[in-house]
């Protein structure tokens, strides 16, 4: 079978190594020039199960990731505790795009760098090639790995992300100021300076990690006022920029509900599969790119035709897979994430440093999980928060709301069937956004 991916995004080079292992004719095309030229120079954050669930082994350079400082709007500090083992690891991207690309080129996958797509070529619905760089290229697959602002979706029925659902983040590592070593190492700051969004201050060795995002947009004047009140909160963070410096896209809402069409399917950003909470996306990406997979392969294996391989029906059953096994959560997480930002700051301050929120809570947002009350739990949480009953209640009832998108996500028909898909995509928007 003929594949083309297009962007060698996270999940597309996951995707080209084992679809090429397999035998399939898989051409990566990337708009970089070089792979040390892709995407971001920087280190992200991982939870260690993504590499060895994958089989993979855990990139170069990497290191445990610090406990968060969670700063309220009131100014309020709330530390979490976790255990080495138990926490994310910063990843060097550059290590991560070498390990993956150096995989695709031992499986026999070719990778194009300088190759920017312009569109899918779409006819009746069904994807049947790229035009990219002024030529067009006919493949049985096209797998959309090209991330938030993916030009592939044009003419087909594939959901595009609302402006309020993409987070527009400055991010840049300063030169650390020669200033005392800081009490909190990795303060995040939540509805920074009571702005849609959030901040974070990351001390790391001699640089540090400063992220400031939006949801909707970041213009200059916000992002200058963020970085100078963040600058007086935290005396390390120097002038130069060392790397990064540029404001980047990451879309936090729930998956696509439509991912896929014939000879088409979109994986990562491109779909939306990040933790809307926190916008981490390559943990989702590698899996979903072996759920792709065995949903191609299995197909081939059983002697189903390429037709029948590609078609929106099988290609579904992708989507399905990931809906059950990851979407669902990012649902329910994304409604969490709507209504804390909704929060008044006062609320917000006081929930996140009561007791109504346990350590184990903290961990879990942290890790952009949603929340899940025992009748054990659920007892501390009144006797912790008799005092805001009120408040209390519209917790519960975010959580109530927060099950439900993640039941109605998991309610995902599973086979192909056009009624049945819009219905579900209807009702899950209305689960996680609201009528
Ligand atoms: C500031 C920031 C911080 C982040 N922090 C984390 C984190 O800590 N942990 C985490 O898990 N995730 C993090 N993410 C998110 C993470 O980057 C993505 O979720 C993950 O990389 C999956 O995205 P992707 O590979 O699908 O797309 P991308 O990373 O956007 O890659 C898309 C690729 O497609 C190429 N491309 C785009 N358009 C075209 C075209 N028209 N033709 C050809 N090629 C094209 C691009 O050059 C790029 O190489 C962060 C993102 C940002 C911006």
């Amino acid at each position: 079978m003929k594949i083309i991916v297009v962007g060698a995004g996270i999940g597309g080079l996951r995707f080209a190594a084992n679809a090429a292992a397999a035998g399939h004719d898989v051409s990566v095309f990337e708009r970089a020039a070089t792979i040390q030229a892709m995407r971001y120079p920087w280190h992200d954050d991982v939870s260690r199960t993504a590499f060895s669930r994958a089989g993979l082994d855990v990139p170069e350079g990497c290191f445990p990731k610090k406990n968060w400082s969670f700063v309220s709007p009131s100014g309020d500090i709330r530390r979490m505790y976790e255990s080495l083992e138990e926490s994310d690891i910063s990843v060097p991207r550059p290590a991560l795009n070498a390990m993956l690309a150096a995989a695709c080129e031992r499986a026999g996958a070719k990778l194009c760098f300088g190759i920017n797509a312009e569109g899918a070529i779409v006819e009746d619905g069904a994807v049947k090639g790229v035009s990219a760089s002024s030529e067009r290229y006919a493949a049985d697959l096209v797998v959309d790995s090209t991330g938030v602002g993916s030009p592939l979706k044009t003419g087909l029925d594939i959901d595009i992300a609302d402006k309020s659902e993409i987070f527009y983040a400055y991010r840049g590592f300063h030169e650390k100021n020669p200033a005392p070593e800081p009490e909190h190492t990795n303060k995040v700051y939540l509805k920074h300076l009571g702005e849609n969004g959030i901040s974070w201050v990351i001390t790391d060795g001699d640089v540090v990690d400063v992220l400031i995002g939006r949801l909707g947009g970041l213009d200059i004047t916000t992002k200058e006022r963020a970085l100078a009140a963040l600058k007086a909160d935290n005396p390390v963070i120097g002038e130069r920029i060392v790397t990064g410096g540029g404001i980047y896209k990451i879309p936090v809402r729930y998956p696509a509900a439509r991912m896929t069409a014939s000879g088409y399917a979109a994986i990562g950003d491109a779909a939306y599969m990040t933790i809307p909470m926190l916008g981490s996306g390559i943990a989702s990406s590698l899996a979903a790119a072996d759920m792709l997979f065995a949903i191609v392969n299995g197909a081939s294996k059983e002697g189903k035709s390429v037709r029948e391989t590609v078609s929106k029906e099988n290609l579904w059953r992708y989507e399905v897979e990931f809906f059950t096994r990851i979407g669902a959560e990012h649902a329910g997480v994304d409604l969490m994430k709507r209504s804390v930002l909704k929060m008044p700051d006062e609320e917000l301050s006081w929930l996140l440093n009561s007791k109504v929120l346990t350590n184990a809570d903290i961990c879990l947002l942290a890790k952009g999980k949603p929340i899940f009350i025992t009748p054990a739990s659920a007892l501390q949480k009144v006797v912790s928060g008799m005092r805001r009953l009120p408040l209390l209640m519209k917790v519960n009832a975010m959580l109530m709301k927060s099950h439900r998108a993640i039941r109605v996500a998991r309610s995902i028909p599973k086979e192909y069937d056009d009624g049945k898909i819009n219905a579900w995509a209807e009702k899950l928007k209305a689960a996680v956004i609201g009528d």
